[in-house]
């Protein structure tokens, strides 16, 4: 299968004009606005990829058989495009949201998509619609690569055969423009994400349809978001709303992070991933394992659990000040961002950004 196929470069000829464009990005929110173009690459059984596009943005023709919008198989990926201090336009681990797009396919049956044709077309969208790219701190632009099932048919018992996989891109603000603010919490009993040998650890879009029920609930009582608890026991902690949380034990040098393992029903964030490597060469040592609503309590009120936090590409690191359920709540530290959090968030931001040295190779 070809990951050397050629694009065909339909350049928009209704480009926003410079004004526009700038009005936009002076204060482009969260996901309202997209850039002139897209990319398309169609998949068809026995074909492979093909027909590979760089086009205007704009709206998808889809038969009402489209298997997607009867049986869901689909997912997606998220990542952003930085603008560096030196200019430089770069974006972050994006052969990591590759791969993961990749494991996200085998699980819903759906074709995998070669890691350089998917780093190729977030590079080529991204080259033509540069000047997207906000120049402002704390700025990106998000890419959202996305596939789904185009086979005209309403047969459930097979995957379909015809596929479509798109990107697109849309210039996001500073997710904490007035500064960061720590999350309240609502330990949902009601519903759970994700069951073992269900679909939690791939990033399709039914996990997140089944989640707004729960996000609904947790804002119902006053919370942020939901934190998502283990399916059969309701007891362990998994993820925060669509991040993953990382709990901080000790303070200064004795600081250290346990974060609940990948055990298939959470999303293998690529930001826990990479505090998973930061962390320790910071010298704050990481376990990933397991904890439970009473530890976490109990650990808050004993003091030995300092800080608390969410982490995904959206917000890089959320702390949580507070937590609800029925028949309990209690406040994480003295409810204000932590020391170590901010330490982290600061790391990696100043990698994405090119404020700091990336020994990894994570700048792309
Ligand atoms: N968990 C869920 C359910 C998510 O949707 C996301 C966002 N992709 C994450 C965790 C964080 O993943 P990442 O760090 O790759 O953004």
């Amino acid at each position: 299968m070809s990951s050397t196929l050629d694009f065909d470069i339909r350049l928009s000829e209704r480009r926003r004009s410079t004004a526009e464009r700038e009005a936009i990005l002076a204060d482009p929110g969260w996901g309202q606005y997209f850039t002139d173009h897209m990319i398309t690459i169609r998949y068809a059984e026995g074909k492979g990829w093909h027909d590979a596009r760089l086009e205007p943005y704009g709206p998808l023709a889809l038969d009402p058989a489209s298997q997607v919008l009867h049986y869901s198989q689909e997912l997606f990926e998220g990542l952003k495009a930085y603008r560096q201090a030196d200019g430089a336009i770069v974006t972050f681990r994006p052969y990591a949201n590759a791969a993961r797009m990749n494991r996200s396919a085998r699980r819903m049956a759906m074709p995998e998509i070669p890691e350089e044709l998917f780093v190729r077309s977030l590079e080529l969208l991204v080259e033509t619609d540069r000047d997207w790219v906000p120049t402002r701190e704390g700025h990106s632009l998000y890419l959202r690569p996305f596939m789904f099932a185009t086979t005209r048919a309403l047969g459930v018992n097979s995957p379909a055969d015809e596929y479509l996989f798109v990107v697109i891109a849309s210039p996001s603000g500073n997710y904490y423009a007035k500064g960061i603010r720590p999350v309240s919490v609502w330990l949902s009993q009601d519903y759970t994400r994700a069951a073992p040998g269900g679909t939690g650890e791939a990033k399709t879009g039914g996990n997140y349809a089944a989640s707004f029920a729960g996000q609904a609930q947790a804002v119902a009582h006053g919370c942020d978001q939901v934190v998502w608890l283990d399916a059969i026991e309701h007891r362990w902690v998994e993820e925060v709303g669509s991040m993953n949380l990382v709990f901080v034990y000790g303070s200064g040098a004795d600081a250290r992070l346990l974060t609940p393992a990948l055990t298939g029903t959470l999303l293998p964030g690529i930001t826990r991933d990479s505090l998973l490597k930061l962390a320790p060469d910071l010298g704050i040592p990481v376990e990933e394992g397991k904890i439970s609503i009473d530890e976490w309590q109990t650990g808050c009120e004993s003091g030995e659990i300092t800080e608390v936090f969410g982490c995904g590409t959206a917000a890089v690191i959320s702390p949580v000040g507070s937590v609800k359920g029925a028949d309990r709540a209690w406040t994480i530290g003295d409810g204000e961002p932590g020391p170590v959090s901010m330490r982290l968030r600061e790391e990696l931001i100043g990698i994405q950004y090119g404020n700091r040295p990336d020994p990894y190779g994570w700048v792309h």
